[in-house]
């Protein structure tokens, strides 16, 4: 049998991607799940988390693969996860492997509708889990704190002085200390980029409550969260996302290397992302499955320049903190980040998918235990 084209599996629109998912899933004989948003989407449209799982409550085994914790990000995500239900031979690998899937479709609809990489709440998701009982500090990012007004400036575009104190920064703690400073997270700018906000958000909640229900007894979990927005255009790097210790990061770079791929990771610099993130997603694996060992990545898509991306990620925020902004406005803005973080070609499409593939092949692989499987 003869697969789709890629191009297929992708869809313009929230509405669009989560119809197809959903036909997916009840094609492939999955059971949907859902839990609804409060707030309706960007065209009027019902917003959720949907969950399919394939697989029973038996499995000793199972992998997450989810898309959009940043919203925009989940035209690609949710084509990955279109194109992996709708892959027989796929599915029956895991089957076989004894393995169960689970397929997590818009962890931030909000974002994914409107067009936006943080939530409803301004909030990016993956700084989001930390502990904000107060029973310990927020992380601070005085290196955020620094350039907030030059990077969401009061007025748009940005100023030649805004770019120029960025470029100083730039200038004394080098590009990747710039982009330290303002992708690392910070908690005090509720308007700024990368913002972990200062109580868990309705997606983490829900998350939390999905792995409970469906990994609460697991005894291996690996998790493939799908991403965009770093890296060369269609490259789909392999980030480390776990706790960095030693037997983890052996683990995963044995499942995801064995086809001779690279596991880079965020503690020694060899990724695209900062070296530094504070309350990433799988922190909730750790807190919501704790008997399991957990191995997990960011499947992370390369599409414009990083420069295009901020530039565009600025604009979104500086469009959000105006409370009167014209619609041709608003609407470059929204285009800015669609073009920044999804790359609407028929070839981008079909490296995404490709490699959307193979990481979700080599991790069953390595949940099942039977190293080399996904080698043949
Ligand atoms: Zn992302």
């Amino acid at each position: 049998m003869s697969l789709p084209p890629a191009a297929a599996s992708f869809a313009p629109s929230y509405r669009a991607a989560r119809r197809l998912f959903m036909d997916a899933s009840a094609a492939a004989g999955l059971t949907l799940q859902t839990f609804a948003h409060p707030l309706p989407g960007a065209e009027g449209e019902a917003l959720a988390m949907d969950v399919a799982r394939a697989g029973g409550f038996d499995a000793t085994a199972l992998l997450v693969i989810s898309s959009a914790c940043h919203g925009v990000e989940g035209h690609c995500g949710s084509g990955v996860q279109h194109a992996l239900l709708s892959d027989a031979a796929f599915m029956a690998e895991a089957r076989a492997a004894g393995v169960a899937l689970l397929f997590v479709h818009a962890l931030n609809p909000h974002g994914f509708s409107h067009g936006r990489r943080v939530t409803h709440e301004g909030v990016d998701l993956n700084r989001n889990f930390l502990d904000f009982t107060g029973s310990a500090a927020l992380p601070a990012n005085p290196g955020y704190d620094a350039l907030a007004l030059q990077l969401v400036p009061p007025t748009w575009p940005p100023t030649p002085e805004n770019e120029a104190a960025l470029a100083a920064y730039a200038q004394a703690h080098g590009e990747r200390g710039l982009q330290q400073a303002i992708t690392g997270g910070q908690y005090r700018h509720p308007q700024g980029l990368f913002y972990g906000g200062h109580a868990p958000t309705w997606s983490r909640l829900a998350i939390e409550r999905v792995l409970r229900q469906h990994a609460g007894s697991v005894q291996r979990l690996g998790w493939i969260d799908l991403h965009t927005g770093l890296g060369p255009c269609g490259h789909g790097e392999r980030i480390f996302a776990a706790r960095p210790d030693n037997a983890t990061l052996a683990r995963a770079r044995a499942w995801w290397g064995a086809d001779g791929g690279t596991v880079t990771a965020l503690h020694d610099g060899s990724s695209s992302a900062a070296s530094q993130i504070s309350g990433m997603l799988w922190q909730a694996a750790y807190s919501q499955c704790p008997q399991a060992e957990f191995t997990g990545i960011a499947l992370e898509y390369g599409t414009v320049p990083l420069a295009q991306a901020l530039l565009a990620l600025r604009h979104d925020h500086w469009c959000a903190a105006q409370p009167r902004v014209d619609a041709a406005q608003r609407e470059a803005a929204r285009q800015a980040m669609r073009t920044a973080f999804y790359v609407d070609t028929e070839d981008w499409k079909q490296q995404i998918v490709q490699q959307g593939r193979a990481a979700a092949r080599l991790a069953v692989s390595g949940l099942s235990g039977q190293a080399g499987l996904a080698g043949g």
